[in-house]
């Protein structure tokens, strides 16, 4: 099974990748923007944290940001859902941010190993959002495991190991180790679970229909 997927992994990538091309991510103007971003859309669709990024467009600066009160950036993100809780994930991790002098060129001097262990030491922070800030704002080669990517390969007919980073491995064992093919392979996973591959799939017209072992109709 393994040795299947390893082979099925690059494949289903150029299948999405001939089917909807160039994703474009991740939609920010900044690296500090991604790694908001990150944070805001646990558990809620982007739309909501374009919303609040648009409140939080003039304090879009660690420093800034950092200073803010907490209730006040309740307020800001508050169409992002959970803003409670999120605006301390989001000052834990300003925190965190404030021992690099909120430099992203002193993030860029650290170790991926070693950012890994302190993002997830965040109160707040999963592996997910970890590696998507590796990913998205540091360019590090982290492939991005999140619930879509579960869905879709489940459905192909693949048997997938429970633990985040046990999946995380396979995708990384199977693929070179290219920032910019793991940043495209997420976004394309994103988009397949938003176009064909939905909780209720439309399976007719999927691009990976002949390969699918669980194609459900539509
Ligand atoms: S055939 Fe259906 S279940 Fe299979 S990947 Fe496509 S949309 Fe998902």
């Amino acid at each position: 099974m393994t040795n299947r997927m390893l082979t099925e992994i690059p494949v289903v990538y150029n299948q999405l990748y001939q089917t909807y091309g160039c994703q474009h991510w991740w939609p920010a103007e900044t690296a500090f923007e991604v790694m908001v971003g990150a944070i805001l859309v646990q558990n809620t669709a982007w739309k909501n944290v374009e919303k609040a990024m648009l409140q939080l467009e003039p304090y879009l600066d660690p420093v800034q940001m950092f200073h803010l009160p907490i209730e006040k950036l309740e307020q800001l993100i508050r169409s992002s859902g959970f803003f409670r809780i999120k605006a301390r994930r989001l000052h834990a991790f300003l925190t965190w941010f404030k021992n690099y002098d909120f430099k992203m060129e002193q993030l860029h001097c650290q170790d991926t190993y070693l950012l890994r262990n302190q993002l997830l030491a965040i109160n707040g922070i999963g592996p997910e959002t970890a590696d998507s800030i590796l990913l998205y704002a540091l360019h590090r080669p982290v492939f991005v495991i999140d619930a879509y990517t579960r869905r879709i390969f489940k459905r192909l007919g693949f048997d997938l190991p429970k633990k985040y980073q046990d999946l995380r491995y396979l995708f990384e064992a199977a693929l070179v180790k290219d920032v910019q093919l793991y940043n495209e392979y997420h976004a394309l996973i994103v988009q397949h679970a938003k176009v064909h591959c939905k909780v209720k799939p439309i399976c007719p017209t999927c691009p990976l229909l002949d390969r699918c072992e669980q194609n459900v109709g539509s």
